[in-house]
């Protein structure tokens, strides 16, 4: 069958000389795709395998892999590929999403929208990108089901939205009660940093404001949701490991 999706190029991958095989994130899941000719210099699809391009393509899709017959180009998004930072964002934030999204029909369209405003967000530079990609982390987290409530304490369940302990064999924070009583190796964090978490896992990107993070809050965060990533969602990140080569994390 033929259908026409919105979608997004959240991995592409060249075949052969002139082929691409990209991975869409559409409103309703993922979806790959073989884009035929697409690395020849006047095809009209090699706009619509670049990582981060969004527009309306038409697939055709019998089983397994689709083939993509038509683009038609809504957002470039040229600014993450033209700057090294934001690309290597960029990537990182596409390795998340592929890693978290289910395949269509069964995906979201929420995520979807999530995901376009994550990235119009990191093109804005308004913020730093390493605070966006706090943000992302979160949310994917909880996508994977590896966010816990992070106002309420690991081990005994109690609420304990001041608490300043993170505990990575319990992958949460814990209570100070539990913390002197239960032997757990737990980091010291910055006060406030659940309700922080709580709110960055929740609201939609859009009511998020501008971040402002103190340095004690930012490394905080990026140990605690790197620790939630690799040990309770399971993901080796490999996108991440050049951020930290590039000392952008
Ligand atoms: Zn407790």
């Amino acid at each position: 069958m033929i259908y026409n999706t919105e979608g997004i190029v959240i991995r592409s991958i060249p075949y052969g000389e002139t082929h691409a095989i990209i991975l869409l994130l559409t409103p309703t899941g993922t979806v790959s795709a073989m884009a035929r000719g697409a690395k020849r210099p006047q095809s009209k699809l090699r706009a619509g395998t670049q990582l981060c391009v969004e527009g309306v393509y038409t697939l055709y899709q019998n089983t397994g892999m689709g083939n993509v017959q038509q683009f038609e180009l809504k957002n470039s998004r040229r600014p993450l590929r033209e700057h090294l930072d934001l690309a290597a964002y960029a990537a990182y934030f596409c390795e998340l999403v592929s890693s978290s999204a289910e395949e269509r029909p069964n995906g979201s369209s929420v995520q979807y929208r999530e995901f376009l405003a994550v990235l119009d967000r990191l093109a804005l530079r308004n913020d730093e990108p390493s605070d966006i990609s706090r943000i992302w982390e979160a949310k994917i987290l909880r996508t994977l089901g590896a966010a816990p409530n992070w106002e309420q304490c690991a081990i005994c369940g109690r609420r304990c939205e001041s608490s300043t302990r993170y505990s990575t064999a319990d992958g949460g924070f814990i209570c100070d009660e539990c913390s002197q009583t239960a032997n757990r190796r737990s980091i010291l964090v910055p006060r406030g940093l659940p309700i922080l978490l709580n709110r960055m896992t929740k609201a939609p990107m859009e009511r998020l404001g501008q971040i402002r993070l103190t340095e004690p809050t930012k490394r905080a965060l990026l140990t605690v949701l790197r620790a939630q990533l690799t040990e309770f969602a399971g993901l080796s990140l490999k996108s991440a490991s050049i951020l930290d080569s590039l000392d952008i994390s």
